[in-house]
C-alpha cells in the first residue's frame, strides 16, 4: 500500500456511549465510507462526539485532530440514521473545511438495514440533498444486514 490517510471520526452525541464498534469494524474491513481507502493504509487519529446539539464540540475538536495529522473527518453514520437525522449536518459540512482545512466525508459504517427500512417508510431521505449524503454508506442489502 503506497499511501496512508489519517482520518478522524465525529459521532452524534446521542450515541455518546457507543464504543465505536461498527465504525471501527467498517474501517478495518474498508466498508461503507471507508471503502474509498481500500487500496490505502488508514490511521485513525481522532474520535469524539459532537458534544450534543447543536454540536458545539465541532467548533474545537477538529483542531486537535489536525494536530494529530488528520486529513479527513468522517461525520459518523449516526448523524444520518438518528431519528431525526442531524439537523446541523449541512452546516458542519460547510464549516469544517473552511475553519480547519479538513476534508469532510459524510458517514462511516454502512447504514444498518433496520434504519434503512424505517427511514424509507418515513420518507426521511427524499430530498435530493440526501443522495450525496447517503452515497458512501447506503451499501447493498447484504452489507446493510451485516451491520444490523
Ligand atoms: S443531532 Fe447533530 S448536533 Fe445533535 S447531537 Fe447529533 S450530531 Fe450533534
Amino acid at each position: 500500500m503506497a499511501t496512508k490517510t489519517k482520518v478522524a471520526i465525529i459521532i452524534c452525541d446521542r450515541y455518546h456511549t457507543c464504543a465505536g464498534g461498527k465504525c471501527l469494524r467498517a474501517l478495518h474491513q474498508r466498508e461503507g465510507a471507508f471503502e474509498a481507502y481500500r487500496d490505502q493504509d488508514v490511521e485513525l487519529v481522532g474520535f469524539t462526539t459532537c458534544g450534543g446539539c447543536p454540536g458545539g464540540n465541532i467548533e474545537y475538536a477538529p483542531e486537535e485532530m489536525v494536530k494529530n495529522g488528520a486529513e479527513v473527518v468522517h461525520l459518523a453514520t449516526g448523524l444520518l440514521v438518528g431519528y431525526p437525522p442531524c439537523p446541523h449536518l449541512d452546516h458542519f459540512i460547510a464549516m469544517i473545511p473552511k475553519k480547519f482545512g479538513l476534508r469532510v466525508v459524510v458517514g462511516t459504517h454502512p447504514i444498518p438495514q433496520k434504519y434503512w427500512l424505517l427511514h424509507g417508510s418515513l420518507n426521511t431521505w427524499t430530498e435530493p440533498r440526501w443522495d450525496g449524503h447517503l452515497a458512501a454508506t447506503r451499501a447493498d442489502e447484504k452489507v446493510r444486514l451485516a451491520y444490523d
